[in-house]
């Protein structure tokens, strides 16, 4: 008998979409010299000045955060990070104390996927677009929302400047422009229902702010990488001094998030609008590489891209005990499921559990995903024999992880390949398990849906008793929960026509 499609195709939160991208704002004035270095590239004389400013003031928490910004701003990230853990140890009472750990949790997370070493042989073009590959959640704008419209608001009652809200509306024509048109932008005003929203406040506690200066979030269909919605919230005020931005940081916070909202993730170059760092010295300007960067990433396809930046990383690395070739391949199976290329992306997914083999310290839990998805991507191509080969190995990994990430949609994913190999016993005894696991979890429409799995189970033995006790018994709880989903249909259609 054909069984339904049985389970909503959501992997495992495969890759990690960072949903807020940050662009700080430098603390105070700094020394015009330093300032005058970085803006000349030269980063080891930036640091030396900087570290004899810093060691001068030593009590003063601002110094501190102003120390660890250059640091960040010339790619010396583990030096940064150290300096933030510090602040926050030392002055645990300061009002900077919950923005620092938002940095150093954005810090540890591009360490631990893209280390500094390799990151620092890299050139700007390469490292841009590993970043971009990397990081982001390589989401488009689809031709059809063309021309993307963009509303700018004011948060509830917050005070902001009209230039502001001028120059905002300024910004999307600028990557218009860069684009050649490949992205087009339409204003609109009032209430009037927008694609892209940039929010304006004044209220440094609202959650989208309180640790970023602004923070964009891109909403995205996952299983085609079609945006669909985004939104940017800039606070007015700078997080350090309290005093309002100026006009030039204005408008490079709203270009560089409008950036993210497209799509592209940091440059490591101070000169580029989608530089990430303390120091800013861009005034609010694209440059060659940002417009390089999104005609690219609009005319070609992301697997290429993808591609390219796993050439850009091979030429200077071998490092496998980082996790960047993983992220890279991983991140590249995502793109070809996206273009439903699965053969391509069972490619990517073994060379990532290769790369992953080969290191002395890979994590499980990277191990798991990709096993997961390799095993989705051979379902889908109806390959069960290897895809639950792969399932049973992400769940053995995820049970000596207690559970986790997901064991339970590991299993499901399982349990449905184990029918479909007809493994009928092992199928059976996983399917109880399964259905208690998710009933003592309160997840009851997860769990009528495997207990109207289990009925597929009898239904193909011909257990035609027991598999109609099963249609019942999740007809019962897809009914009470108003369910009408694929499953949930097809199970009344067997309580109506299965005779016992
Ligand atoms: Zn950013």
């Amino acid at each position: 008998m054909q069984v339904a499609k049985v389970i909503c195709r959501i992997t495992l939160a495969t890759i990690c979409v960072s949903l807020f991208a940050t662009a700080s704002v430098s603390a105070r004035a700094y020394d015009p010299a330093i300032e005058e270095l970085v803006r000349k590239h030269e980063f080891d004389a930036a640091a030396a000045k900087g570290k004899q400013l810093f060691e001068s003031q030593e009590n003063d928490p601002l110094n501190w955060l102003d120390y660890a910004m250059l640091l960040e701003s010339i790619g010396r990230r583990e030096e940064a990070r150290n300096i933030y853990l510090e602040f926050i140890q030392r002055f645990p009472g300061d009002q900077h104390v919950a923005y620092a750990r938002g940095i150093v949790a954005k810090l540890e997370k591009d360490l631990d996927w893209f280390p500094q070493e390799a990151d620092q042989k890299l050139s700007a073009d390469d490292s841009y677009l590993v970043q971009t590959i990397i990081f982001s959640t390589l989401g488009k704008w689809p031709k059809s929302k063309m021309p993307i419209k963009v509303a700018v608001r004011v948060d509830g009652a917050s005070q902001v400047p009209q230039k502001f809200l001028a120059l905002s509306r300024e910004c999307p024509a600028v990557w218009q422009r860069a684009s050649n048109n490949a992205v087009t932008f339409k204003i609109v005003e009032g209430n009037t229902p927008a694609d892209l929203d940039i929010v304006w406040t004044s209220n440094s506690n609202r959650r989208e702010v309180c640790d970023r200066q602004a923070g964009t979030h891109v909403d995205l269909q996952m299983q085609t990488g079609a945006i669909n919605h985004a939104t940017i919230y800039v606070l007015t005020k700078s997080h350090m001094s309290g005093g309002l931005l100026l006009d030039t940081s204005a408008r490079r916070i709203v270009l560089h998030e409008i950036g993210h909202a497209l799509g592209l993730w940091h440059s490591k170059d101070p000169d580029d609008i989608m530089y990430y760092g303390g120091m800013h010295i861009n005034l609010g300007v694209l440059t060659a590489r940002d417009v390089a960067l999104i005609n690219k990433y609009y005319s070609r396809d992301i697997t290429d891209l993808s591609q390219l930046a796993i050439d850009a990383c091979k030429k200077v690395t071998s490092d496998h005990d980082s996790r960047l070739f993983p992220q890279l391949y991983l991140q590249q199976g995502l793109a070809c499921n996206r273009k439903h290329n699965y053969k391509q992306s069972i490619e990517c997914y073994k060379n990532a559990i290769n790369v992953l083999l080969q290191s002395n310290k890979h994590r499980n839990e990277d191990l798991i995903f990709n096993y997961f998805d390799l095993g989705d991507a051979y379902m889908t191509m109806n390959q069960y024999k290897e895809a639950e080969v792969n399932f049973r190995k992400a769940a053995e990994l995820s049970r000596a992880e207690n559970g986790q990430p997901n064991l339970t949609r590991i299993e499901e994913f399982l349990f449905y390949c184990q029918i479909e190999n007809k493994q009928y016993q092992d199928a059976e005894k996983l399917g109880q398990a399964l259905i208690l696991r998710l009933a003592k979890a309160g997840q009851l429409s997860d769990m009528a849906d495997q207990i109207y799995v289990l009925g597929t189970l009898y239904h193909a033995q011909e257990k035609y008793p027991q598999a109609l006790a099963s249609y019942k018994q999740a007809r019962a709880v897809f009914d009470k929960l108003h369910i009408n989903s694929v499953n949930a249909n097809e199970c009344r259609k067997q309580c109506a026509t299965l005779k016992p």
